[in-house]
């Protein structure tokens, strides 16, 4: 019987980007493809605009709608030029993003204590994308894409589905993640132990009970020791 941070645990969830995967090294890169598309389809944007948006959203923790806001931003509300934009800036994933260290390797040795799964927001393309290049796909036990599904973190549907998937009580479960929003306060909803990966985006704070983790750490690392 394996426990984590005093609770018995069964199932361990996680959440994929910037808890396994660190994907703010690629976001310059990002935002510069999202910019030439738009100096081509709104030449009248000022260039100046546009890297002050850029740079405002760089700031913006990309749990917290960072392209929505950039888009906002600029006044790119067409749903073509939208789309045209989000294709350009997600167009150079996976490249720029990496694991963070040791995830392999920490998952073989939580995999030895618990079932695993992955919960990660996104579209089904872009996520397994990432879940292919990473090679996580065999190395937990389920991995749920909110894309596939039709319901993001933190909504609780998407965390039954999971309890579902590995016939295992909430309260048997826990999730991993560095979004308050999402991972901690999907946990918190749904009954699942959870657990928040402090990561360099401390701005993601939600107020109120269900956005307390009921532990904290920096790297997944820690899920070893907990
Ligand atoms: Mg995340």
């Amino acid at each position: 019987m394996a426990t984590l941070f005093g609770r018995e645990i069964d199932l361990l969830c996680l959440d994929m980007d910037d808890t396994l995967i660190a994907t703010e090294a690629g976001a310059p890169r990002r935002f510069e493809d999202a910019a030439r598309v738009i100096r081509r389809i709104r030449p009248e944007i000022e260039p100046g605009a546009i890297v002050a948006a850029a740079t405002q959203g760089l700031a913006v923790d990309p749990n917290r709608g960072r392209l929505v806001n950039f888009l906002s931003d600029l006044g790119i509300s067409d749903a073509d030029e939208v789309q045209a934009v989000r294709d350009a800036y997600f167009e150079s994933m996976p490249g720029g993003t990496e694991l963070f260290e040791g995830v392999h390797e920490v998952l073989a040795t939580l995999r030895e204590r618990f079932r695993l799964a992955i919960i990660t927001n996104g579209s089904s393309d872009l996520q397994r994308q990432k879940v292919a290049h990473f090679d996580l796909d065999h190395r937990v036990d389920w991995i749920v894409v909110s894309g596939e599904l039709g319901v993001d973190k933190p909504d609780p549907a998407i965390f039954e589905h999971v309890l579902g998937l590995a016939g295992v009580e909430a309260g048997r479960a826990a999730h991993v993640g560095d979004s308050l929003t999402s991972d901690v306060a999907g946990a918190n909803r749904s009954g699942l132990l959870p657990i928040w990966v402090e990561t360099h985006f401390p701005r993601d704070h939600g107020d109120g009970a269900e956005f307390t983790p009921a532990a904290t750490i920096q790297h997944v690392r820690e899920l070893l020791d907990a």
